[in-house]
């Protein structure tokens, strides 16, 4: 089969607009860093596009028709999206969907400890990662701490040129020739990735510890280093050790997204799984402003880790949400919502991987994604004889086809790798329970789940047209 370049297919028009848009997603993933950071990022932008909170419409009385826009945010986590079309909902909603949790280091409920005069905050990987990948290079640190009296703190310290950084170290080369020997996944464990987060200890005046006179010296106390830590956290943040049992925060790549290549044609940046997918799904949702089928961007938290816990697509949340949005345009009924859900269709985004001809052994070179190939479906992901696929039928695939086909989207079909050889989840086979049409799709990926993550900026933007299309489009 022929397959295009994105690049070819562009005007000089669309050029320009890949760059614009590829400006904004660089922002976008600056601003949100971790599922809390994109959910206020992607409310603004909601709001700004003229979305009103779906409990405010609520508390009003008020009913929702055809044009009407609301979004609901669940623990400040995961966030849906819905503009109501002119045909009811029962027949049907086209519904984009992806993730906005990311691979990352997450701080312990136990974590600040002091050993050979540093201050050290334990850790435990979110996600799958390569834990070698996550040494010797700057850190920043983002989250929440909510104190006892429930006040919450926001931290976001590192990605400031003027903010501290913070790195977990390696040994050195020298000493390493029987860390070399181990494999790959022994070679950092889980336990060795703890964050190095101070190492200058707290001078006490003797007179202060002990009251004794007249001669004030000067004496480190025990565990300095931490005490340095604690006191300046309680100085700084009104912060106690204590309070890092209520806190969640998250250790990510310190620094901006990045353009890539001389070309300039790629973007390198931490998170791109799969803040690319929602950005692209969230800016076709505000840009599509009418439609017959109520339109819907889901973007939820968790996939990283199965799309456990409240606030992943596990959870009731979406159903919810669609139940009341039903309520509010007056079809609601237990039947109703159980048909609108069966009758949609979904591109259930995330990324995929890309050929990398470093390791194309890795990969079938007819069935793979191409950096720069277009946009991509996934029948496939899971490994084991296709477990966990979405395996979408070949009527819809057929009709997502034609609808790319008439809108000139550049798409590729891949499956994640080599047969066997592993596989990925997605949500997908979630909303698969509700009887609905749903397949994955997305952009290609190099480098999925390292700290720094490349894209390209064609198929971001590529990705954001499809979207588009499907959202005007869809129907069956
Ligand atoms: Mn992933
Ligand atoms: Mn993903």
């Amino acid at each position: 089969m022929e397959k295009k370049n994105t690049w070819e297919t562009y005007s000089e028009e669309q050029l320009q607009e890949v760059e614009v848009f590829a400006y904004e997603y660089r922002r976008f993933l600056d601003e949100g860093k971790t599922e809390r950071e994109c959910v206020d990022v992607i409310v603004n932008m909601a709001e700004e596009a003229g979305y009103r909170e779906l409990q405010e419409v609520m508390k009003e009385g008020k009913s929702l028709k055809k044009g009407d826009k609301v979004y609901a945010v669940c623990m400040n986590k995961s966030v849906v999206l819905f503009r109501i079309g002119s045909r009811p909902m029962v027949e049907g909603m086209n519904i984009l969907g992806a993730h906005i949790d990311s691979p990352r280091l997450d701080v312990k409920q136990n974590p600040l400890y002091e050993e050979g005069g540093f201050a050290y905050l334990d850790t435990h990987y979110y996600g799958g990662v390569k834990k070698y990948q996550w040494v010797a290079l700057p850190l920043s640190l983002h989250g929440v701490i909510v104190r006892k009296d429930g006040s919450t703190l926001e931290l976001n310290i590192g990605e400031d040129e003027d903010d501290p950084v913070f790195f977990i170290s390696d040994l050195l080369i020298h000493l390493a020739s029987e860390q070399l020997e181990k494999k790959a996944s022994k070679v950092i464990e889980g336990e060795a990735l703890d964050l190095i987060i101070g190492n200058r200890p707290i001078i006490l005046d003797k007179k202060d510890k002990d009251g004794s006179e007249p001669e004030s010296e000067k004496e480190q106390a025990k565990e300095a280093v931490k005490k340095g830590i604690l006191e300046l956290l309680k100085r700084k943040y009104n912060v106690e050790e204590e309070d890092f049992i209520s806190a969640e925060l998250e250790i990510v790549p310190a620094g901006k997204a990045r353009e890539a290549g001389l070309d300039k044609s790629m973007i390198l940046a931490y998170g791109q799984d799969d803040r690319v997918c929602a950005f692209s799904s969230l800016k076709a949702m505000l840009e599509v402003e009418d439609g017959e089928r109520t339109a819907c961007c889901l973007l939820v938290d968790k996939e990283e880790i199965g799309s456990v816990g409240a606030t992943g697509m596990q959870s009731r949340f979406f159903e919810n949400m669609v139940a009341e949005v039903m309520n509010l345009t007056g079809e609601y009924s237990e039947l109703n919502v159980r048909r609108a859900l069966a009758a949609s269709c979904m591109l259930s985004s995330d990324v995929s991987s890309a050929f990398d001809p470093a390791f194309a052994s890795s990969f079938d070179k007819k069935n793979v994604a191409y950096l720069g190939g277009g946009m991509v479906f996934n029948k496939f992901t899971g490994s084991r004889g296709k477990s966990g696929s979405n395996d979408a039928n070949a009527e819809y695939l057929a009709h997502i086809r034609d609808i790319f086909e008439k809108e000139n989207i550049n798409f590729q079909t891949a499956e994640l790798g080599r047969v066997d050889l592993g596989g990925g989840g997605t949500i997908a086979y979630i909303l698969a329970l509700y009887g609905m049409n749903v397949i994955d799709s997305g952009v290609a990926v190099l480098n999925m789940h390292a700290p720094w993550e490349a894209t390209s900026k064609a198929d971001v933007f590529e990705a954001k047209r499809g979207y588009v299309a499907f959202l005007k489009g869809a129907d069956m």
